[in-house]
């Protein structure tokens, strides 16, 4: 049975996960912390639960979700783990936050390792399965963990709401595939852990999410 902790940094509202289990080892998705204080809150809660970091991944290299990068890398000395085809994603992240103005960022490791749709992430005694959901960004990927029914979703569906698709490489229809052909076909009872916001479930959004009835 793997624990989840969601964490919200950065101006962007973002959630970055730790996943863990009982063998004490985790994961960190999307690591968004941005400035000394949020970096100093990923690392408490870590000692805290007593954990240690074995995998660096990204859903997508947006730079709300890709912030902390550079600390995890270094503190935890992991490598970056992504879809070759976010590289384009990751090699904007300095120009991309010098147009919102934000200047103070450290620039992300190159990725170690790619991931693949259909890569089993494997870490103590969970395994996620990796998931090609483009849309939102040119090669987003979510993890899926069919023993404990959830997914880490990144930014391709909210709880009510989807991505948005006028970022470059996004595109609205890819969207909506991705979410129909992969998503949608999880069962209804999984858990939907996204970039932003709440959690939901398949089963909620099917129902109720506007752009997919
Ligand atoms: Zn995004
Ligand atoms: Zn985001």
């Amino acid at each position: 049975m793997s624990n989840i902790i969601k964490l919200t940094f950065n101006p962007f509202q973002e959630n970055t996960y730790i996943i863990y289990d009982d063998s004490k080892e985790c994961i960190i998705i999307d690591p968004g912390c941005y400035d000394a204080s949020e970096k100093s809150f990923l690392s408490a809660k870590i000692k805290e639960l007593g954990l240690k970091p074995v995998r660096l991944l990204n859903t997508h290299c947006h730079l709300d979700h890709i912030f902390g990068n550079a600390y995890v890398a270094k503190t935890y000395n992991l490598p970056l783990e992504i879809h070759k085809g976010e590289i384009p994603v990751l090699e904007a992240f300095l120009p991309t936050s010098l147009g919102y103005g934000i200047t103070n960022v450290e620039a992300s490791p190159l990725p170690g390792r790619f991931i693949e749709e259909g890569t089993s992430i494997c870490f103590g005694e969970t395994t996620l399965k990796t998931l090609l959901t483009p849309g939102h960004s040119p090669a987003s990927i979510c993890f899926y963990n069919e023993k404990d029914s959830y997914v880490i979703a990144g930014d391709v569906l909210f709880y009510e709401g989807i991505g948005r698709t006028d970022l470059p490489g996004g595109d609205y229809q890819t969207l909506l595939n991705s979410i129909n052909t992969e998503l949608f076909l999880l069962p209804d009872n999984t858990i939907v852990y996204p970039g932003h916001g709440i959690k939901t479930t398949i089963g909620h959004e099917k129902v109720h999410n506007p752009f997919l009835s």
